[in-house]
């Protein structure tokens, strides 16, 4: 929470305070809501992380020790046992009145965007896209949510039905429900993307060439929890009561960092992320303006960091080309990592970028959460080029395909930059197309391919330009080894080589049994009776070497080669 929030308390909130004063109990506390937002004073700043694993901190202040949480009942009962002192504050979805929902929504003429849509009305703009731009735009669900509302996907892209050589690029908002900002900031770039289409040369290129997801909201019990009719009252939680935001597994604390089972919100954006293969991401929320990137678990930088700041600094500095004076200047002007601002576990961010190995940072866009809707305008025209630049530059970087020599096939290899890699940060050719997208910052760069059964090629100095795309097609020799890897389209390991603490198993099939045998045949894992198409295994002990992961599945065994570093 940031000044203007606390002016916003003052003017409008007052009245309301009294009702979210201090003299309540736990039972009045969760009597309508699944949590409780609350601020309370920190001397020793050494206890965030432990802390993070219980509440949901929103904000800090390292200057004063003073921190803003949400906890749901469990969590708000453990946090009173350590009996720091606390003040309850109004749920920032209910600072403004100024809301104004629209149930039917006249997308054809629609030129103000100052309003928030109905549930129903939201899911009709989705719809009416599809069908206004069969040929380029396709809207899906990628789940359900508890009270059986959906989880929305716009695909913008020439050809939205066929997977074709092209990166994926996936925006997705509003996973904390009550920073709804993003929200209608996603539908208005879908309305921008189609309605420019064609007549934008700019645009018409990005439509053409990468193939786009927009999820406008990826909470919506949460938005919606004070009913389909208005998003006043809107939770961060889902309707479990559970930050989906930290509900991710990590790469340092494993599967369930929070201690609460995968929410069928996180289980859907856990599916598409292993069906698909996103170069790049965001995750839009609110109650800040800043770019927030990798990691969020660790203290040390990605490989990338050069390429972080790059596109961060690029969001930032248009954003504040095109806002008044102070807008999108928090931390390092406008730019974070995420552990500099405060750790935690279980994020998308660092669940995509290190088990996907995908770029994704967060993306916070307003200081205050739920926006008035006459602001939101306001907040497209701060923003909408600085969505375009982060999409375009899944586009730049060292592009094109592995194939197979002989039979020109595609080919699953893996990516590879020497004396550049750390944790995760390779990436791997498509096994349908065979392409690849390795974002880097400009410089020269030696790049190894390699995929089993194949004889490796190093491709000396590779030189990158920013904004720019360097083309390099690779065909690689087919060696038989007579040990040939079944890792591939059905079977995968990430990340590997391993110097974390977990990697992630995923497979078409289910798996039932999951082995890992050191060289000497020695079992160090087992895990049986899983019954997933993915699972986690800890390292945590290991000595460095190679190792041989096997998975047992209704339809066979997998084998494949694990390192660990
Ligand atoms: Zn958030």
């Amino acid at each position: 929470m940031k000044k203007n929030t606390w002016l916003l308390m003052i003017l409008f909130g007052l009245g309301i305070c009294s009702a979210f004063g201090q003299h309540r109990t736990t039972d009045d506390i969760f009597g309508e809501r699944n949590e409780v937002y609350f601020s309370f004073h920190l001397d020793d700043l050494s206890l965030i992380p432990m802390l993070s694993r219980i509440i949901s901190l929103d904000d800090l202040d390292p200057a004063s020790g003073k921190v803003y949480a949400y906890a749901n009942r469990e969590a708000w009962e453990e946090f009173l046992d350590h009996g720091t002192g606390y003040e309850i504050l109004t749920p920032p979805s209910m600072l403004t009145r100024d809301i104004r929902m629209v149930d039917k929504v006249d997308l054809r003429n629609l030129n103000d965007w100052d309003f928030y849509p109905t549930y129903d009305g939201y899911v009709d703009m989705m719809n009416q896209y599809a069908a206004d731009y069969p040929d380029i735009c396709e809207v899906f669900s990628i789940g359900g949510t508890y009270h059986e509302r959906d989880i929305l996907v716009a695909k913008i892209s020439d050809n939205a039905g066929v997977r074709e050589a092209e990166p994926q690029f996936f925006y997705t908002s509003s996973m904390h429900g009550d920073e709804t900002a993003g929200y209608v900031l996603m539908l208005r770039l879908i309305d921008h993307l189609l309605s420019n289409y064609g007549e934008d040369p700019r645009i018409t290129h990005m439509v053409d060439n990468i193939e786009i997801w927009i999820n406008p909201l990826a909470n919506p019990d949460g938005a919606y929890a004070s009913g389909n009719s208005n998003i006043y009252g809107a939770t961060r939680y889902n309707a479990q009561g559970v930050d989906l935001n930290r509900n991710f597994p990590d790469p340092e604390d494993g599967p369930h960092p929070d201690g609460n089972a995968w929410q069928i919100e996180t289980r859907a954006f856990m599916d598409v992320a292993e069906e698909n293969q996103f170069a790049m991401s965001c995750n839009i929320h609110g109650g800040a303006e800043v770019a927030n990137y990798p990691w969020d678990t660790w203290w040390f930088p990605t490989a990338d960091e050069d390429w972080w700041i790059y596109v961060c600094r690029e969001y930032a500095d248009t954003a504040q080309l095109y806002s008044p004076p102070g807008y999108f200047s928090g931390f390092n002007n406008g730019i974070t990592n995420g552990y500099a601002w405060y750790t935690i576990s279980g994020g998308r961010q660092d669940y995509m970028t290190y088990f996907h190995q995908g770029r994704e940072f967060t993306l916070e866009i307003s200081n205050t959460k739920l926006v008035p809707a006459s602001q939101l305008p306001d907040l497209w025209e701060y923003n909408y080029r600085s969505f375009l630049n982060y999409m375009e530059q899944v586009l730049y970087g060292v592009t094109g395909t592995v194939t197979d020599k002989d039979s020109q096939d595609p080919l699953r290899a893996e990516v590879f930059v020497l004396d550049h890699e750390e944790d995760s940060s390779w990436v791997y050719s498509g096994s349908e197309h065979g392409n690849y997208y390795r974002l880097l910052y400009e410089g020269s760069y030696d790049i190894r391919f390699s995929s089993p059964g194949y004889i490796p090629e190093i491709v000396e100095n590779v030189m990158v330009t920013n904004r720019d795309a360097t083309d390099l097609n690779i065909a690689l020799t087919h060696q038989f080894s007579g040990m040939e890897e079944m890792q591939g389209t059905d079977f995968n390991i990430y990340p590997n080589p391993v110097s974390g603490n977990y990697f992630l198993v995923t497979c078409r099939d289910e798996i039932i049994d999951v082995y890992v045998m050191d060289i000497t045949g020695k079992e160090i894992f087992h895990q049986s009776g899983i019954h997933e198409h993915r699972a986690f295994v800890e390292t945590s002990g290991w000595i460095n070497g190679p190792y041989v992961v096997l998975i047992y599945t209704p339809g066979g065994i997998y084998s494949g080669k694990l390192e660990i570093i």
